[in-house]
């Protein structure tokens, strides 16, 4: 060791460490540097396999021989010119080997192995060993070299070792750290195994040897060592250069490799998507278009593949007969210029797709355009639209849908003129048909009444106004509006069938016309309606055209509805009494109480007219009520024989508490419940017959008897009469009034007094005016008779008299029936 370092400080000259040093270190990592581009293949791998081997063998050989130079052995020094040589050839030639080797083992294997790093370490260190002693052997100088053997050996195995670790860093880094590691560490071997080999070597002068020819002299080496020196900078430059270009190189392909996987992601994104895509550049090419793009346009793919300009996509589809429901607002679109915002216009396929196209304008003058397939959002929304605007049941127009028909019409009347009429309809009975055949029966008739009315109307609307309400929109005058009503009351007169159920429904018609009855909407329903009105109220079944005296009257019956309230708010309403009596003896049995309003202006209104107003406004429920009270509150002060009839409107059965009503009056009243005579007519039962039936029970279980009014006026009295066990049936005063008169009355008389007996129900015969009708009546043994004969309605204070003394039955029967007896 001790002889190692005085070598160095003592026989070399003090730059000659560092400068060897640097010149070994820049050319070590240069050799490296090409080293690893040798090992990455490709054509030129061979040459800069030998600019390596050249590299590395000129850094050892110029590491020697600087370190040569800066030698002092004390005396003269030549080098001879061959072997100098020779050993700058065994030095390339070992780093080629060295190098040749880690090349072929990375080849062969496919990785680069440490073991293969390791040999060729060896074998680059055993070429320094030779081309250094080779180059000791080169030297010309009047002495020779007395060599210690193990430091000899020390500095080869030094050497050989530290290029094994040199190379085996060197392949398993890479990078240009360890590549500099790797530089450091084989110039420690390079360097070591020169002044550790020097250290083992000392001159022995010989005498004999004097003035021998030096051949190089020093300068030549230096000389060959600057060349030496250029070389390995030119490679180091080439080297430097490679680097930085592989570098850049190895940028630019990280950089194509991360565009090529966004492109890629790019590509599958757009083909996944569910919107076709279409990008168009400023110069009007298509640039990108994915998958659906080609399905919903029907693009041929090979034509999309050229990139084409986006003329000729339209031309394509142009071709195919596109439909473009909105294209001319995109070409306003584009002659303003195309605003910042997306454009969005519909088109109709060939096939019937509907596509949404949405256009955003690009920077370079270019678009991008969407296209959603909105076939079924569109079909859905007619759908919804559709429902929005017709009857579910019937599939009718409905009373929104009737009223956009309706001013249209109205308005192209304004503008062009022309006439057109609205037809109010309403089914007589339908009621009925639902509340006894049920919901489902009653829906059954409504869509078989749809049809027919459809069926019938032809280019009109007919529309479901709600419940069993139809309306018709004509585009016809006068003449044709009657013809089709007349028309559809006829249709209405064959029964409809419900299954296996045959209904039969009317119809009444009320008809306005435009513009003759209203230039709105609004005044035309109201006077179609006042049209139905006056068509029920005048025998249903049949129609009315609107007439001015309707609006009178409409006006009148509101003027009179609002009156009656006020007379019911007043207490303004009186009871009449009308005595009834036994049909064979004409004892006093009771009275019927029938109401009288006297109208403060008007005087007299009577029931027939106020009853049915009340009834339709629903005043009659509270108009009931105090009927009901007044008359048992009457009645409870007369002879307990004597009985009291009441009317009951069929308005009063819809409140289900009706029993519980009057059974508060008689329990206030005092009147005890036999003495109470309920009369309903058969609409009562017809309307709502298990509510009715239900009711009716209820009263008769309280023991207040139940009497069926009007007998032979209403539709099916005897079902009416079966399906409820009526007390009294009180035959119609029409029927009486025609006795003596019409043969065909005393037929329907008798065969009701026979009805009323094989029932075992009480008959009353109603509007007795005459001895010959009470005759007739007592010969039939008809149980009770009401008529004028007996007496009028008259308020209770005029038959006083009677009220304690219903025995005296002579004074009962005012002069009306003495007259009778007189003059029969
Ligand atoms: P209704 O129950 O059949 O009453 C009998 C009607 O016949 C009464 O007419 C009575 O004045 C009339 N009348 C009685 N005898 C004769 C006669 O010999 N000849 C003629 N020509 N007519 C006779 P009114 O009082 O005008 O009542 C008409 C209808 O008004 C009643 O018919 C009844 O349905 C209804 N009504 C009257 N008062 C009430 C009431 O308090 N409540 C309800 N719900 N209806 C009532
Ligand atoms: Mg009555
Ligand atoms: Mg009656």
């Amino acid at each position: 060791m001790y002889r190692a370092l005085a070598c160095l400080t003592d026989e070399h000259t003090p730059w000659v460490v560092p400068l060897a040093a640097c010149v070994c270190w820049i050319s070590c990592y240069v050799a490296l540097l090409l080293e690893q581009r040798v090992r990455k293949g490709g054509a030129s791998a061979p040459a800069w396999l030998l600019a390596a081997s050249f590299s590395a063998g000129a850094g050892i050989w110029s590491t020697h021989f600087i370190g040569m130079l800066g030698y002092d052995p004390g005396v003269v020094v030549g080098y001879e010119m061959a072997t100098t040589l020779l050993s700058l050839i065994v030095a390339v030639a070992a780093a080629l080997v060295a190098f040749t080797l880690l090349r072929a083992v990375g080849r062969a294997t496919g990785r680069d192995a440490s073991w293969a790093a390791a040999i060729a370490g060896l074998i680059l260190g055993c070429g320094i060993a030779c081309m250094h002693f080779l180059g000791i052997a080169g030297v010309v100088l009047p002495g020779r070299f007395a060599w210690d053997p193990p430091l000899a050996l020390i500095a080869t195995a030094i050497g050989c070792g530290l290029s094994g670790a040199a190379l085996v860093v060197h392949v398993r880094g890479g990078d240009a750290k360890t590549r500099m590691t790797a530089a450091t560490i084989l110039t420690a071997a390079i360097a070591g195994l020169h002044f550790l080999a020097m250290a083992a070597a000392r001159v022995i002068p010989d005498p004999m040897l004097a003035n021998p020819d030096l051949g190089l002299a020093r300068g030549a080496l230096a000389g060959g060592i600057a060349v030496m020196m250029a070389v390995i900078l030119a490679f180091a430059a080439l080297a430097l250069m490679l680097d930085h270009l592989r570098t850049i190189n190895a940028a630019l392909a990280r950089q194509g490799r991360a565009l090529r996987e966004k492109t890629l992601l790019l590509d599958m994104t757009l083909d996944s998507m569910d919107q076709g895509l279409i990008m168009v550049d400023g110069g009007g090419l298509v640039q990108v278009c994915n998958e659906r793009a080609l399905a919903l346009l029907d693009l041929p793919r090979a034509m999309m593949l050229a990139g084409p300009s986006y003329k000729a996509v339209l031309r394509h589809q142009l071709r195919h007969r596109e439909r473009n429901r909105t294209d001319h607002s995109y070409r306003d679109w584009i002659e303003r210029g195309g605003s910042e915002q997306a454009h969005v216009h519909e088109r109709v396929r060939p096939n019937g797709v509907v596509l949404e196209i949405r256009t955003v304008p690009l920077q370079d003058g270019g678009f991008v355009r969407t296209f959603t397939n909105i076939t079924q959002r569109k079909a859905a929304e007619a759908e919804v639209a559709r429902l929005a605007r017709h009857d579910i049941l019937t599939g009718l127009p409905n009373r929104g849908l009737f009223r956009e028909y309706l001013d249209a019409r109205l308005a192209d009347i304004a503008v062009r003129g022309g006439t057109g009429a609205v037809l109010y309809l309403d089914l007589d009975g339908f009621k009925g048909v639902n509340d006894t055949l049920g919901h489902q029966a009653g829906d059954d008739l409504l869509r078989s009444v749809a049809d027919r009315l459809r069926s019938a109307v032809g280019d009109g609307v007919v529309a479901r106004l709600g419940g069993d309400e139809f309306a018709v929109l004509l585009s016809g005058d006068r003449q044709d509006a009657i013809a089709i009503a007349e028309g559809l009351i006829n249709l209405f007169e064959a029964p409809l069938w419900v299954g296996a159920q045959r209904i039969a429904v009317g119809l009444s018609v009320g008809i306005a016309l435009a513009p003759e009855h209203g230039a709105s909407a609004e005044c035309l329903y109201r006077r179609a309606d006042l049209a139905l009105y006056r068509a029920k109220a005048e025998g249903r079944g049949t129609f009315r055209v609107f007439a001015s005296d309707m609006d009178e009257e409409a006006e009148a019956r509101r003027v009179l509805e609002s009156d009656l309230r006020q007379a019911l708010a007043d207490n303004a309403l009186s009871l009449h009494y009308q005595p009834q009596v036994d049909g064979a003896s004409g004892v006093l049995v009771g009275f019927e109480a029938l109401v009288r309003w006297t109208h403060p202006t008007r005087g007299q209104i009577p029931p027939s007219v106020f009853v049915p107003l009340a009834e339709e406004t629903g005043l009659i429920i509270a108009l009931g009520d105090w009927v009901l009270r007044e008359a048992c509150r009457e009645a409870a002060t007369w002879a307990p024989s004597l009985k009291v009839a009441v009317n009951l409107s069929p308005r009063q059965f819809q409140k289900p508490d009706l029993p519980e009503t009057v059974l508060a009056v008689l329990a206030q009243t005092g009147l005890s419940p036999d003495r109470l005579e309920l009369e309903v007519t058969e609409s009562v039962i017809i309307n709502d017959m298990e509510r009715a039936i239900s009711i009716l029970r209820r009263l008769k279980g309280f023991g207040v008897r139940i009497s069926m009014d009007d007998f032979g006026t209403g539709y099916a009295s005897l079902a009416t009469l079966q399906a409820f066990p009526f007390d009294k049936m009180k035959i119609d005063r029409s029927f009486v009034a025609q006795l003596g008169v019409d043969p065909q009355a005393a037929v329907i008389v008798r065969a009701v007094l026979s009805l009323g007996r094989s029932l075992r129900m009480g008959v009353v015969a109603e509007g007795v005016e005459t001895a010959a009708q009470r005759r007739f009546l007592a010969d039939e043994a008809c149980g009770e008779m009401q008529g004028y004969l007996f007496g009028k309605p008259r308020p209770i204070d005029d038959y006083a008299a009677m009220l304690r003394l219903p025995e005296r039955s002579e004074e009962i029967a005012p002069r009306a029936v003495r007259a009778a007896r007189a003059t029969a």
